[in-house]
Parts: structure tokens; sequence; C-alpha cells
């Protein structure tokens, strides 16, 4: 089968196309426009996504050596993300499917997240234990199978995405903040403790952390001057490691009660250096079997797309014109 693929969720408008399961291309187009706003402003971003998604779809098809008529089937993220991006994808798919007569296939954007694993070697077997950490979501997944993935785990308020993004911002770094954070704290150390409230059980917290920073900032300003300009290092180390702390404790929690060890991380937060470091440390120590996807697949990606929606035109699962995207699902 011969899939074009589109992700359209939050601010990356991205095709691909993915033939029997392997990636021919996939082409993302990133929205500048949102950083000089300290976040995604979903009115210019579903403008943007009106601009670019025709020519995406066109590099994708021709980094790929396919035409319009070698493609079998269409995929599109239904949700959940912002509806305003979400329809102008869904639209896109809607049309082509039916200018061609070739059907529809709908994705759920987390579930794809999980299935970014497929895109290239190694893949995990199942069944499997998946961390996905994104810019919205934080979870625990348990991977039966392709299509039959139960969450587990999750955060009671904000995503691990939003924790770095949000005490970024404290900071005055520039949005996203993640990948700042990773770079800056690199250079510093883990010296300054933040309080993280544990929700019990699987589940995550984050939103206690913005509120401790901002304390601690607090304190510490009163007793040296420029002290967030002086300390910009240790601070970040200090907020990567509270996040990735809380992370790794809740991962190893789940394998002990799920008896799973091979362990998948996925979502944009998976990029994180330190991140990928600690999982593999923790993974030696504990005889786990680890996957964490290339760069390209972690972030938004329509590859992801693509690769699931493969799973579905295996089973013959699609939809009709019918369909609508959902904020959330
Ligand atoms: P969702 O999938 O939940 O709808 P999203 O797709 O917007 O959210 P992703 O694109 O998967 O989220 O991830 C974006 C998030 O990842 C942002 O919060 C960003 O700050 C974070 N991020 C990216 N790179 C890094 C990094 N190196 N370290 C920490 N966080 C990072
Ligand atoms: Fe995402």
């Amino acid at each position: 089968s011969t899939i074009l693929a589109i992700e359209s969720s939050c601010d990356d408008t991205s095709a691909a196309v993915v033939r029997d399961g392997r990636v021919l291309s996939n082409v993302t187009a990133s929205q500048g426009v949102h950083v000089e706003y300290g976040g995604v402003v979903p009115e210019y971003a579903s403008r943007a996504h009106q601009r670019n998604i025709v020519p995406t779809v066109e590099v994708a098809l021709r980094r790929a050596g396919v035409s319009g008529a070698d493609v079998d089937a269409v995929a599109f993220t239904r949700g959940p993300g912002l509806i305003g991006s979400l329809m102008v994808g869904v639209s896109f798919a809607k049309a082509f499917a039916l200018a061609r007569n070739i059907p529809l296939i709908e994705v759920d954007h987390m579930q794809a997240h999980v299935l970014a694993h497929f895109a290239e070697e190694p893949k995990p077997e199942f069944p499997f234990l998946c961390l996905t950490v994104s810019g919205g979501h934080t979870q625990l997944v348990v991977v039966r199978s392709a299509l039959e993935q139960e969450i587990i785990g999750r955060t009671i308020d904000d995503a691990a995405g939003e924790a770095f993004d949000k005490s970024g911002k404290l900071l005055g770094l520039p949005y996203p903040a993640g990948p700042e954070i990773d770079k800056l704290a690199a250079l510093g150390r883990p010296e300054l403790d933040f309080a993280q409230p544990d929700p019990g059980g699987l589940d995550f917290s984050f939103s206690g952390l913005k509120t401790s920073i901002l304390y601690t900032l607090q304190r510490k300003a009163r007793e040296e001057e420029d002290y967030v300009r002086n300390h910009l290092h240790d601070i970040c180390a200090s907020i990567q490691d509270a996040i990735i702390s809380t992370l790794l404790r809740k991962l190893i929690a789940a394998s002990e009660q799920t008896g799973l060890q091979r362990i998948a991380l996925a979502g944009g937060v998976s990029a994180n250096r330190e991140l990928r470091q600690r999982l593999e440390t923790t993974g030696t120590e504990r005889g786990w079997q680890t996957f964490v996807p290339r760069l390209e697949y972690c972030t938004d990606n329509a590859a992801m797309i693509g690769v699931t929606a493969t799973f579905k035109y295996e089973q013959g699962i699609f939809v009709g014109q019918d369909v609508a995207p959902a904020a959330r699902l």
C-alpha cells in the first residue's frame, strides 16, 4: 500500500508518503510566527496550514518519487489538537480522497506518537511500555498491539513539555523553551531543589513546578542581584532534573507494575538529551530493552501518521467523507 499522510494538529504542517510501512518521504513546514508570541496562536496556525498544505504535499510526493495516481489511501490526524489546524488537514485529505476515489484513514495523534517507533528499525516487539512526553500530553501507555493501546498513567495538569515551556517562560527564554533548557542545562548542575507534588499511582503533576520555581527565584533574588542571569545554567539543570526524575520514577513504577521490560520513549520531549541518557542508564541497570526514535520522528511528523495508517489499511479500517476533526479524543 502507498499511503499519503497528513499531520496538522498543532503548528507544523507535515506530509509523508509511506509504502508498505516504509517511510519514503517525510516533509515538515514549521511556523516561525509563534515565537514572538511565546506560544502557538491558534488563529495564525490554521492560516499557515492553509498556505503550507499543498506545497508540503507536493514536496512529499516528489521526494518519494510518487505521483498522486500511485496513492492507495490518504491518512490524516483527526485529533487531538487545535480544531482550526486539524480542519485544514482533514479537509485536504477528504478532497484528495474524493478526487482520486481512494479510502480515507483517520489517525489518533497520540497513538501515532507511540507508533513512530515503527517508522524504522529497531522496532519494539509487542507488548511494550511507552512513555509519551509531548507538548500537550504525558502518558504511560501499555502497547499490546499497534491499535490496542491502554493508558495506565497520565498527567492531571500540565504536560512535561508544557512544564519545560512554562518554566522557560519564567526565565525569559524563547518559545518553545524545552530545547533551550536542554542546551543551557548541559553547562550547569542541578543544585536547586524544586518541589514536585506527586498525585500518586502512575499519574503525573507538573503544575506545582512553576510555582516552586517562581518562589525559589524570588527568594534567591532577594539574596543576590541578577540571580537568574548569573545562575541560568544551574537553574535550567535543576528544572530539567526535576522533570526527568519524576518521569523516570513513574516509568520504573509502571515497568514494575506491568512486568514490561521493553520500554519506549515518544513525543517531542524525548528529544531531550539528558532524558535519553538517563533512560539508557536506568535501562542498563534494570535490564530493559529501550527504544528512542530518531528526532525527526519524536516531534510532530506525518510519517508516524502514515505508519499508523498502514496498520489500519491492513485491517481495512477506513472512514467516510462525513468524518470531522476532534480537538479531544
Ligand atoms: P501533543 O502531541 O501532545 O499534541 P505537540 O505535538 O505540540 O503536543 P511535540 O511536538 O511532540 O508536542 O513536542 C513539543 C514539546 O517538546 C514542546 O513542549 C518542547 O518544548 C518540547 N521539547 C522539544 N525538544 C525538547 C528538548 N530537547 N528538551 C525538552 N523538551 C523539548
Ligand atoms: Fe504531537
